[in-house]
């Protein structure tokens, strides 16, 4: 009796971390795909990042704002 208690716990367990696994593989890839896959340049270090994480200005790109600070001194 306690013996077959236990293996349904057990069983439950498995399934409860089963259910979380496919949960989480379900939910992370529209968040992913959400994001835009576009590519810009930095004007300054000529490095290639995601548009959504550049700082844009009049058309250009940059990796981040003291990038745009350094390139803005040099033009
Ligand atoms: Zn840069």
């Amino acid at each position: 009796m306690f013996r077959n208690l236990f293996l349904l716990i057990a069983i439950g367990l498995i399934i409860w971390i089963i259910q979380g696994f496919i949960r989480r593989s379900k939910l992370s890839p529209p968040r992913t795909q959400a994001r835009s896959k576009d590519m810009v340049q930095c004007e300054q270090c000529k490095s290639y990042l995601p548009k959504d994480d550049a700082v844009s200005m009049n058309g250009q790109h940059f990796c981040n704002p003291q990038h745009l600070q350094d390139w803005n001194n040099k033009h």
